[in-house]
């Protein structure tokens, strides 16, 4: 979400005559987009900013100026604190207000030395502020926010105090939106949201929809090839989405689905509200409406008053499961978090123990996942030229890259377009492949879609299920 936003933010400054760079060194402004949901990644915006002073003071020397921002939820969070510690910061504003962006900017213009702070959560949606937005140059790809903020306060999380309630764009709009990245060229759009499967906007008719509706309207969409939806929460899985799953040959089998722990004891204490049971089922429906669905996950380890056994249940559960890839944390104290102020927080070094046991079982699945589609056929979205002469770049249905020799003279017309290959091999995390028709041929992706692909539930002959 990070990634749209800091996007948006470069939208709402084109007017302004401000344009990406590259590198900091000669910038008139940068803008430390931030991530507070762990505190390694809140620590990084000090080391940042004093990485940023030397380029500050040479822009000074050279008689010009370096307007310094931080913003997203470590500005939200710790607003006044960046103002006190980092004295060369000018602009401190949370995620809910850079539309606000033009003003702040010609305040910190007009005085040196005035610092702006906007932490507010407005009464105006941002969404309604913001210019439309722009399609970068030859990108297939976008994402598209539909859902933000959280009303479930699990105990752990700062998102529902750093991003604050749950708030739905309305569903014209999205489409509307959805329409021009698709008339600009985008094939493939990931809806995101802190809970995107808690969508519940407003719909043409004045009723409300869910994410299934939606994502049943955007695959009316001519011309849009994939749809993919993040980050989801088991609790929010509902009939009509896993139906959709099955309907949808847009909709990508490839869902993150964050479980957190396998433990009960742990899911309760985490205010989860669902089982490790509970989803399971979810899974097994999932699979059962779409057999060729991978999944992923977030893992917290270590979380206030995890036991051996506890643990020893997340691993059972990922053995149950078997995961396409994952994301592993070990529980960070956030301040102002009820668990934070749990007292038997775990002591580090058994932290570390459990990641890496727990990194090794998800990372072998993932190798096994990504092994299992050699020899198959899999329709691949090509997104761009490769690092090789005559190489393009595309993507599988489970977001895996796939590298392809295609001659340069062919690259323009087949980006953007869905082929179906035939994986010939992998090395590290890329696959390679070969086009099994003419890349031209005008076969539409839907029909293409129902080629055989890896059934990720059922290991490929020669591949061992992984057991912890
Ligand atoms: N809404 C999603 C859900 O409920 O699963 C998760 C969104 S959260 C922004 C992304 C991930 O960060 C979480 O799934 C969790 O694994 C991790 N996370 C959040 N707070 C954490 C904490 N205090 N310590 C470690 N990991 C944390
Ligand atoms: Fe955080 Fe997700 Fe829980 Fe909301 S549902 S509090 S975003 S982990």
């Amino acid at each position: 979400m990070n990634v749209y936003d800091s996007e948006r933010m470069a939208d709402v400054l084109a007017p302004l005559g401000y344009g990406l760079s590259d590198s900091p060194d000669d910038a008139d402004m940068v803008i430390l987009n931030t991530c507070h949901i762990r505190e390694k990644a809140a620590e990084k915006v000090y080391s940042d900013l004093g990485r940023l002073k030397p380029h500050q003071q040479k822009k000074a020397e050279d008689g010009s100026r370096m307007i310094i921002a931080v913003a997203g939820c470590v500005a939200q969070a710790e607003g006044d604190e960046i103002m006190a510690r980092a004295p060369q910061v000018d602009m401190v504003f949370g995620p809910q207000t850079y539309h606000r962006l033009p003003e702040m900017v010609s305040k910190a213009k007009r005085a040196v030395g005035e610092k702006i702070l906007d932490t507010d959560f407005p009464a105006e949606d941002k969404f309604d502020h913001l210019p439309e937005e722009r399609v970068r140059k030859g990108e297939v790809t976008s994402f598209l926010t539909i859902q933000e903020g959280c009303d479930k306060f699990c105990t752990f999380c700062v998102v529902p105090y750093t991003r604050g309630s749950e708030f739905s764009r309305p569903a014209t709009t999205v489409l509307q939106e959805a329409r021009r990245l698709v008339a600009d060229g985008v094939r493939e759009i990931t809806l995101l949201g802190q809970n995107v499967n808690a969508y519940h906007g407003e719909g043409a008719e004045g009723r409300e929809w869910g994410l299934a509706r939606l994502c049943r309207e955007l695959a009316e969409i001519d011309g849009l090839e994939r749809i993919r939806y993040t980050t989801s929460h088991p609790r929010d899985v509902d009939d009509a989405l896993i139906a959709a799953h099955g309907d949808l040959p847009k909709l990508m089998p490839y869902l993150h689905l964050p479980v957190q722990s396998g433990s009960d004891r742990i899911l309760e204490a985490m205010n989860r509200k669902h089982t490790a049971d509970d989803y399971r089922r979810i899974v097994d429906r999932l699979r059962t409406a779409r057999p060729d669905l991978a999944l992923t996950s977030d893992f917290i380890v270590g979380y206030p008053g995890e036991s051996d056994q506890d643990f020893a249940d997340t691993l059972k559960l990922v053995t149950d499961i078997g995961y396409a890839g994952a994301f592993f944390f070990k529980y960070s104290e956030r301040p102002g978090t009820p668990a934070a102020s749990l007292r038997e927080q775990v002591d580090d070094a058994v932290k570390s123990e459990r990641l890496s046991a727990l990194q090794q079982l998800l990372e072998s699945q993932q190798e096994a996942f990504n092994a299992s589609v050699v020899g198959k056929t899999m329709p691949i979205l090509l997104e761009k030229p490769g690092k090789h002469e005559n190489q393009l770049v595309g993507r599988s249905p489970y977001l895996q890259p796939v590298h392809l020799d295609i001659p340069e003279n062919r690259h323009a017309s087949m980006i953007g377009t869905v082929i179906d290959c035939k994986i010939s091999s992998l090395s590290g995390h890329s696959l390679f492949a070969v086009p099994i028709d003419d890349a031209e041929s005008g076969t539409d992706s839907a029909t293409r879609h129902n080629t055989a692909r890896p059934n990720p539930s059922e290991p490929s002959s020669g591949q061992e299920r992984i057991s912890a």
